[in-house]
């Protein structure tokens, strides 16, 4: 339940140099960003956010690259479900840092504290970018051919490739590497292929993939060490650059500058 809003930042759009083709556009704030207060139990994830500063910077960043017709609504929460997009507004549990922190502890992911923090601040920051993904495509009409989930994971790597964020998706795909490990030795159920999302070790390997072909010659190991055959490596050059160009193309209109 929402309790009190603790903080609401309401990042004001300086107006571009005023020219006729820019009179008419709808420039208005982009995205709003409110965060309420967190159940006594997910207080510390609330937090560990709060003085990371990661969700204030990413949604300032978002705003310098996008001008929307109509705000994306960002709610910070305890109890509400999610993380997920809808008419709007977008989701993000305090619960879901939480779970995460569960399922790196049971994959034994590191003895760091610090590690753990910062793998989780990752990783939510990620999800934010996959979140907006998907309320582009719902705000923007996009066109998306293929799985959706799919098409918002590629883009959530493309920002985090673009504002040298790299380790925001590397550990994204580290959190799903940890989470279908606790899973190895059992099938994979019915569900599971039902789901609206690909594999967590799709995802994983799609991830890595896409930040290893943003720039192969600083993660030349990086494929390798995960065990991508050779042969498979090369397409990830070119699945970036496709991602990076499509986005950009149904996204032309909306990215200032
Ligand atoms: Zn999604």
């Amino acid at each position: 339940m929402f309790y009190k809003c603790i903080v609401i930042i309401s990042i004001l759009l300086t107006l571009p140099a005023l020219g006729f083709s820019q009179i008419n556009n709808t420039v208005a704030e982009s995205f709003i960003l409110e965060f309420y207060q967190p159940s006594p139990e997910t207080e510390p994830y609330a937090l560990l956010l709060a003085e990371s500063g990661i969700i204030e910077e990413a949604v300032a960043d978002l705003e310098d690259l996008f001008s929307l017709p109509v705000p994306i609504k960002i709610v910070f929460a305890s109890g509400i479900e999610g993380p997920q997009y809808y008419q709007g507004v977008i989701n993000m549990p305090y619960e879901f840092l939480m779970q995460n922190d569960l399922i790196l502890s049971a994959a034994q992911f590191s003895d760091d504290p610090e590690v753990i923090a910062q793998t989780i601040l990752n990783l939510t920051e990620f999800v934010l970018y996959h979140e907006v993904g998907h309320a582009l495509v719902d705000i923007l009409d996009i066109p998306v051919l293929g799985k959706e989930e799919d098409a918002v994971d590629g883009f959530a790597a493309i920002l985090s490739s673009i504002w040298e964020l790299d380790e925001v998706a590397l550990s994204t795909a580290d959190v799903m590497n940890a989470s279908s490990s606790l899973n190895a030795g059992s099938d994979i159920t019915d569900a599971e292929f039902w789901d609206s999302h690909s594999l967590d070790e799709q995802r994983m390997f799609t991830i890595f993939c896409l930040i290893y072909g943003s720039n192969p010659k600083e993660h030349a190991s990086l494929l390798s060490d995960i065990g991508m055959p050779a042969e498979q490596q090369d397409r990830c050059q070119y699945d970036y650059n496709n991602t990076y160009r499509n986005w950009g193309r149904v996204l032309e209109g909306y990215i200032k500058n």
